[in-house]
C-alpha cells in the first residue's frame, strides 16, 4: 500500500478528472491525502480520499476575478506563488508526519510541484487541460490585451520568482513553473489523437482519455432534439448571451437546458418558455447523455465530456486556452464555431451542427479514442510505478 498526496487548485475542471482516479486507488487499497478547497471536500470524501482544507492559505480573489481568469498571467503567477508560501509551513510539517510516497499536482497548482521537488519526492503531474510545451503555446492566439496585460506584469510576475528562490525553490524562469517538461511523469486527461502536436510529448505523457464517473442514464425514446448550453463554471456570468439564447429557441421544436452558473439570478433572465430549462448548475454527465448538441464555452473538461458521449458541438470560447481547445475541435470536425451572440447567428449554428450528420460522426469518432484511452484505471498505474510499488 502506498500514501499518495494530491495537490489541487479551487477549479472544478481541474478537480473532477482527478476524483476518479482517487476512487480508483482507494479501492486498491491505497491511503489517499487530497490537499484541495471546501467546494470538493464531498467528492473527495465519497472517492475515500482524505480530504485537507487550504482555503485559508489562498489570498483573497481580487473583484473583478471575472475579467481576469484565463487573461491575466501576472496575478495568476502572484496568487500561485502568495498561495505557495502562505501553505508552505504547514505542508511541510505535514510531510514530514505523512511521508508520502507520491506527490501528484495539477498542472496549475504550482505549490505541489514545488513542494515535490524541494523534498524530493516522486511526483506525477494531471494535465487537465491539453499538455502544453514551447510547441503548443505557439498555437495559442491570446488576445491583444492579454498580450498586453503579460508584457506589463512582467516586472511583478519577476519579483514573484525571485521570492521563491529566496525560500529555497529551484525556479530560473516563469516557464518552468508552467510548462509541462519531458522529463515528468505525467497524466492527460484527453486521448493521444485529440491532443494537438502529440508527437512533441516524450514517452512519459500518458493520454488517458477523459477520466469520467460512470453515470449510465437510459437514452429517451426520440423526442424533440435536445440543446444543451454551459459556460462551465468559473467566467460564467454572461446575461446578455443567456438572454440572446432564451429568444433564440424559444419558438423552435428542440428542447433546451441552460446552466447559467451560481452567480447568475435567473429570476433577471425575462420570461422563460416551458421547452427551456433554466439552472444554476446541473449534472453535465447525465445531460449530455441525452444531447444531441451541446453549446459550450470550450473548457477542456467540458469538451472532452461532450466528445466522450459522442455530442457535437457550437464553440463559444472565452479565452485564449479556450481558443486552442476549439481550434482542436474544429481541426477534428466534432464541432462549429459561433460567430457571434446574436439569436439568429445562435440558431443557425446549432441547427448546422444539428442537421450536419458530418460532426456527429467525428464526435463519435474520436469518442472511440477516448474509450480506448485506458481512463482511471490507467493513470492509477501510472502513480503506483512511481510510487514505487
Ligand atoms: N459542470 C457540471 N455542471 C454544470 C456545469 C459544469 O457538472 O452545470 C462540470 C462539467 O461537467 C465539467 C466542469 O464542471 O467537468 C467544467 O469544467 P471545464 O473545464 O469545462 O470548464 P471551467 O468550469 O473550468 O471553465
Amino acid at each position: 500500500m502506498s500514501r499518495i498526496l494530491f495537490f489541487g487548485i479551487p477549479a472544478h475542471g481541474h478537480t473532477n478528472p482527478t476524483i476518479e482516479v482517487v476512487r480508483e486507488l482507494t479501492s486498491r487499497g491505497h491511503e489517499v491525502w487530497y490537499c484541495s478547497f471546501d467546494a470538493f471536500r464531498h467528492k473527495i470524501e465519497a472517492a475515500g480520499g482524505q480530504f485537507l482544507s487550504c482555503d485559508k492559505y489562498l489570498p483573497p480573489a481580487p473583484a473583478d476575478i471575472q475579467k481576469k481568469v484565463g487573461r491575466d498571467f501576472a496575478s495568476l503567477i502572484e496568487m500561485t506563488v502568495d498561495t505557495t508560501l502562505r501553505m508552505e509551513q504547514a505542508v511541510f510539517e505535514m510531510l514530514k508526519r505523512w511521508k508520502p510516497d507520491c506527490i501528484v499536482s495539477d498542472s496549475m497548482c504550482t505549490w505541489g510541484k514545488l513542494f515535490a521537488r524541494k523534498h524530493n519526492i516522486p511526483f506525477v503531474c494531471s494535465t487537465t487541460t491539453f499538455a502544453f510545451n514551447r510547441y503548443t503555446a505557439r498555437l495559442m492566439k491570446p488576445g491583444i490585451g492579454e498580450v498586453f496585460r503579460t508584457a506589463a506584469g512582467m516586472p511583478r510576475i519577476h519579483t514573484k520568482m525571485k521570492r521563491l528562490q529566496e525560500h529555497g525553490y529551484a525556479v530560473s524562469n516563469v516557464q518552468q513553473l508552467i510548462e509541462n517538461d519531458n522529463d515528468t511523469h505525467t497524466i492527460v486527461y484527453t486521448s493521444r489523437e485529440f491532443q494537438p502536436m502529440a508527437e512533441t510529448f516524450s514517452e512519459k505523457y500518458l493520454f488517458v482519455g477523459p477520466s469520467v464517473a460512470d453515470i449510465t442514464v437510459k437514452k429517451r425514446p426520440a423526442q424533440k432534439p435536445l440543446l444543451y448550453i454551459s459556460m462551465g463554471t468559473v467566467l460564467n456570468k454572461n446575461d446578455t448571451f443567456y438572454r440572446n439564447c432564451i429568444k433564440a429557441f424559444s419558438g423552435c421544436e428542440i428542447d433546451v437546458i441552460l446552466s447559467v452558473g451560481e452567480k447568475t439570478k435567473i429570476s433577471a433572465l425575462g420570461k422563460i418558455p416551458s421547452h427551456i430549462t433554466v439552472r444554476s448548475s446541473v449534472n453535465q454527465l447525465e445531460i449530455l447523455q441525452r444531447a444531441d448538441v451541446f453549446l459550450t464555452h470550450c473548457g477542456m473538461n467540458s469538451v472532452n465530456e461532450s466528445i466522450y458521449y459522442g455530442v457535437p458541438m457550437v464553440l463559444f470560447p472565452q479565452h485564449s486556452e479556450e481558443g486552442l481547445v476549439a481550434m482542436r475541435a474544429e481541426q477534428t470536425g466534432t464541432g462549429l464555431r459561433l460567430k457571434s451572440i446574436r439569436p439568429s447567428r445562435l440558431r443557425k449554428a446549432v441547427f448546422k451542427v444539428l442537421e450536419t450528420e458530418a460532426y456527429r460522426q467525428n464526435a463519435q469518432r474520436i469518442s472511440h479514442t477516448f474509450h480506448n484511452a485506458g481512463g482511471a484505471p490507467k493513470a492509477a498505474d501510472m502513480i503506483e510505478k512511481v510510487s514505487g510499488c
